[in-house]
């Protein structure tokens, strides 16, 4: 199915806190499953390879710097119609518009401390996949 998986990440200050099981029960008992997860840092050369799209964008550069700031958990998930479920799930990217129940309302700090990546499309869920895990890593 083309619109089964997305890519997440638990980011630097979700995981610092000790957030990050929580965040990811919240993901299982969503109907999620894992299919691929890897504890890393990113350098900053690659949280900016991997937010190349915003590169124009005036907070890029903070947000490369808190991306490699500590290690995030990356996620790959499966669940039909995953990346717009997965999106209502972690709520808006503004914590402070985020509803009640999300991930981001429970555990983002602010706009950039939001506690979690999610895919905006099927076809960058396969780009972002492929960014961290290889073909052996992807059950
Ligand atoms: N971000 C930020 N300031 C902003 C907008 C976004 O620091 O004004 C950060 C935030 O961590 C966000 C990431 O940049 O998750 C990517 O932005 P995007 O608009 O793609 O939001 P998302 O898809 O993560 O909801
Ligand atoms: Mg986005």
């Amino acid at each position: 199915m083309a619109n089964d998986i997305t890519f997440s990440m638990i980011k630097p200050e979700a995981v610092k806190e000790g957030n990050a099981g929580a965040i990811l029960k919240m993901i299982e008992e969503a109907g999620f499953k894992v299919s691929a997860m890897k504890m890393t840092k990113l350098s900053k050369f690659r949280a900016g390879q991997f937010y190349a799209v915003h590169a124009d964008r005036p907070f890029y550069t903070d947000l490369c710097d808190y991306m490699s700031s500590g290690p995030i958990i990356a996620l790959r998930l499966k669940k039909d119609n995953a990346v717009n479920d997965f999106r209502k799930l972690i709520g808006a990217t503004d914590p402070q518009k985020a509803e009640e129940g999300t991930i981001r309302k429970l555990y983002a700090r602010s706009i950039q401390e939001n506690a979690v990546h999610g895919s905006d499309s099927d076809a960058n869920a396969k780009i972002e996949s492929d960014f961290f895990f290889s073909g052996i890593e992807k059950y």
